[in-house]
C-alpha cells in the first residue's frame, strides 16, 4: 500500500532510537543554563505577525522572505516564530515580569520556522536552545551570557568552535557607518545581487551578511563598524573582551559579524565551526538594547543568544563524540502459561515503581520467541516464568551477558531485591 503522504520538505522526524541525542543536549542545557540563574519560559508557536514584522526587522531575510504566514478564520495575520526572542521579550513585557526585579533571565527549548532552501544544516523547520537576559546594560552581562555558552559547548566536548565577537554599535554611531557603507557600496552598484541593491538605501549593513560570493567578495573591503564606534560602544565592547579575557575564554573580533535579525546593538557573537560544511554558524546572539522599547515596553537594555540543536548534534557526530543511551532494559520476564503471564505483569509493574525500565511480553510470543527478543532489545537479566517458578515462589535470573544464574524470590520484596542487585552490580564495575 502506497503511503498517503510524507513529512513535509525541510522538516525532520527524531526517532525513538535517536532521541537520547537530543535528551541528552537537552540536559546538559538546562542543567548549565540553570546554573547561570536562567529559569525556562515557555511561548506559544505561532504569534501576531507584527511582533515579528516590528521585532525581527522588516529589512531582514527572515520577516522579507522566510516567514511562514497565514491568515486566521478571523482574518488576523499570524506566524509561526521564526526564532524565539521576540515571542519571548512578547511574554517578558505582557506580563511585566521586570516588576520582579532585575534582570530577568529566561531560558527556552523552542521549533522555528523558517521558509528557506533545504540543505545539510538548513531546514525549514528546526530547533534552538536560547537565552535571554533583560535589563541590563553592563559589559559583564554580555561577557556572561557568552561565558553560559562556553560552558554548554565544553560540557558536551565540542571542541573546533570559534569564537567570533563584534560591535554593531548604538544607533548613533552606526548612523554615520550606514553613511560610510553607502558610499562605499554604491561604487559596486552593479556587481551587487539584487537583493543586496534593495539593502543599499535601507540597511546597507544586511549586505556585509550577503551569501552570494559577490557580494561577500566586495563586502571584504567594505568600511569596519569598529572604526566608527562612539565612545561609549567602543569602552563597552573593550569592557565586554577584558571580562573574556579574565575568564579564560578564547575569542577573536571579526568586525564582518553583523548578524541577520535588526534589533542587535553594541556587541554580536558567533560560534563558528568548519566541521560541518557550509552552515556553520552553530550559536548566534548579541544585545538588543532596543527590541523591548520597539515592542512597546520601557527602556530595556537586553541581550540573548540561540544555537541550532540540529546544527549541534551535527558538529557533535563529526567529532566523533559518543553520546551516552541509559535507557538499556535491566529485566525482561518472559512467561510461559497464562498465570505466569499474569504475575510477570505484576512483576514488571513493581519494578517500575523503582524507575528501573523493565519489560514483559504483550505481544503473544512463545518462550523462545521472546527469548529472541529479550536478546534484541538488549536485556540486561532476564527470568523464565512457568509453572514449576510459580509453585515454588523462586525462580532463576540469568545475567544475558555472563549467563550466571542467581536464585530470587517471587515475592513482595522481588523488585526491592532485583534493585540491590542491579546496585551491587553497577559497584563491581
Ligand atoms: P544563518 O546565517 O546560518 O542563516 P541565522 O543568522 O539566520 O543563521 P539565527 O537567526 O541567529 O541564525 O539563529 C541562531 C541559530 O539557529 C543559528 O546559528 C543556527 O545554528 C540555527 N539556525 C538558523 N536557521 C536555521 C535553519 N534554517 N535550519 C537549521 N538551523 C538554523
Ligand atoms: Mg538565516
Amino acid at each position: 500500500m502506497a503511503l498517503i503522504t510524507k513529512k513535509i520538505k525541510g522538516t525532520e522526524d527524531v526517532l525513538p532510537k535517536d532521541s537520547y541525542r537530543w535528551q541528552f543536549i537537552e540536559k546538559v542545557m538546562r542543567e548549565e543554563s540553570a546554573a547561570y540563574g536562567f529559569k525556562e519560559i515557555r511561548t506559544p508557536v505561532f504569534e501576531h505577525t507584527e511582533l515579528f514584522a516590528r521585532g525581527v526587522g522588516q529589512t531582514t531575510d527572515v520577516v522579507q522572505k522566510e516567514m511562514y504566514t497565514f491568515d486566521t478564520k478571523g482574518g488576523e495575520s499570524v506566524t509561526l516564530r521564526p526564532e524565539g526572542t521576540a515571542g519571548a521579550a512578547r511574554a517578558v513585557l505582557e506580563h511585566a515580569l521586570d516588576n520582579e526585579g532585575l534582570p530577568i533571565k529566561a531560558s527556552y527549548f523552542v521549533s522555528c520556522y523558517r521558509y528557506e532552501k533545504p540543505q545539510a544544516g538548513r531546514l525549514r523547520e528546526f530547533h534552538q536552545f536560547g537565552l535571554e537576559e533583560y535589563g541590563t546594560q553592563d559589559p559583564i552581562a554580555d561577557a556572561e551570557l557568552i561565558c553560559a555558552a562556553q560552558s554548554i559547548f565544553d560540557r558536551l566536548g565540542i571542541t573546533q568552535l570559534r569564537l567570533e565577537i563584534n560591535s554593531i554599535g548604538c544607533p548613533e554611531c552606526r548612523a554615520k557607518y550606514h553613511e560610510a557603507l553607502k558610499s562605499y557600496f554604491a561604487e559596486y552598484k552593479g556587481e551587487l545581487c539584487e537583493t543586496c541593491l534593495s539593502r543599499l538605501e535601507k540597511n546597507p549593513m544586511r549586505i556585509l551578511d550577503c551569501k552570494s560570493p559577490v557580494c561577500s567578495k566586495i563586502a571584504e573591503n567594505a568600511p569596519k563598524i569598529t572604526d566608527y564606534l562612539c565612545e561609549e560602544c567602543e569602552q563597552h565592547f573593550e569592557s565586554v573582551q577584558s571580562y573574556l579575557r579574565a575568564a579564560g575564554v578564547e575569542y577573536t573580533v571579526n568586525p564582518t559579524i553583523v548578524r541577520g535579525l535588526d534589533y542587535y546593538t553594541k556587541t554580536v557573537f558567533e560560534f563558528v565551526t568548519d566541521c560541518i560544511g557550509a552552515q556553520g554558524t552553530v550559536c548566534g546572539g548579541g544585545r538588543y538594547d532596543g527590541l523591548i522599547e520597539q515592542l512597546g515596553g520601557r527602556h530595556m537594555p537586553s541581550l540573548g543568544f540561540a544555537m541550532g540543536l540540529e546544527r549541534l548534534l551535527m558538529v557533535m557526530d563529526s567529532q566523533g563524540i559518543e553520546i551516552p543511551d541509559d535507557n538499556t532494559c535491566r529485566l525482561y520476564i518472559a512467561t510461559m502459561g497464562e498465570k505466569a503471564r499474569l504475575k510477570a505483569f505484576e512483576l514488571v509493574r513493581t519494578v517500575r515503581e523503582y524507575g528501573i525500565f523493565a519489560e514483559t511480553d504483550v505481544v503473544g510470543r512463545g518462550l523462545r520467541a521472546q527469548m529472541k527478543y529479550a536478546d534484541k532489545i538488549g536485556a540486561e537479566f532476564s527470568l523464565v516464568l512457568g509453572d514449576n517458578e510459580l509453585e515454588q515462589n523462586t525462580a532463576k535470573l540469568k545475567n544475558m551477558q555472563t549467563g550466571e544464574q542467581t536464585e530470587i524470590t517471587l515475592d513482595e520484596d522481588f523488585a526491592e531485591s532485583f534493585m540491590k542487585l542491579i546496585i551491587s552490580r553497577i559497584a563491581e564495575i
